[in-house]
């Protein structure tokens, strides 16, 4: 009886290994397919549309007046992806060179039709890009800002629960003075 039951056992043996290699696998995909979760959005007449992929590592309000005029709103809501994991995938943008005081360049893409900022780029931080969290297709609102910057301009009427708040940004250092037309 022992003779007989040792084939059979190697056999179970075998299926079952290969039942927990097929279930890590299977987990395997699922955690690529969590990193790599797509979302849409675009602009106000919808013929400008992105797509992204994964969550992004960092979303940042901003209340600096650039945002503020640039919005139209009380601020600006930047979600930052590395710049391969961004897609326009219909529409045409126009685009503006905002030089700023401190020396760096703040590049807004805007929808050729409408007008809505889809993505912004710095030119410091090369190899990223933001996209403005208000064009996102709901679930709109899936990021949790972590940062405030430039609070010294923040509308009163603004209350949030951000952990972290800063009068301008750590690393504001002006070489001249505010280029904004209406300080
Ligand atoms: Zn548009
Ligand atoms: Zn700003």
């Amino acid at each position: 009886m022992h003779g007989k039951e040792r084939p059979n056992g190697d056999k179970i043996s075998s299926i079952f290994i290969l039942i927990v290699l097929e279930f890590y696998m299977l987990q395997k995909e699922g955690s690529i397919m969590t990193e790599e979760i797509l979302r849409t959005g675009g602009c106000l007449c919808g013929k400008s549309r992105y797509q992204t992929r994964g969550d992004s590592p960092r979303a940042i309000m901003c209340h600096c007046r650039y945002c503020q005029t640039y919005t139209g709103s009380a601020f600006g809501t930047q979600v930052w992806f590395p710049e391969d994991k961004v897609t326009l995938t219909s529409g045409e943008l126009s685009k503006y060179d905002n030089n700023t005081e401190t020396g760096n360049v703040v590049t807004l893409n805007f929808c050729k039709n409408c007008g809505s900022t889809i993505f912004l780029r710095l030119n410091v931080f090369q190899g990223m890009v933001a996209i403005p969290g208000g064009s996102f297709d709901p679930p709109t609102f899936w990021f949790v800002p972590q940062v405030e910057n430039f609070c010294r301009t923040k509308a009163p009427f603004i209350e949030t629960s951000t952990s972290e708040k800063h009068d301008t940004h750590p690393m504001y250092n002006p070489k001249k003075p505010d280029n904004h037309p209406v300080k």
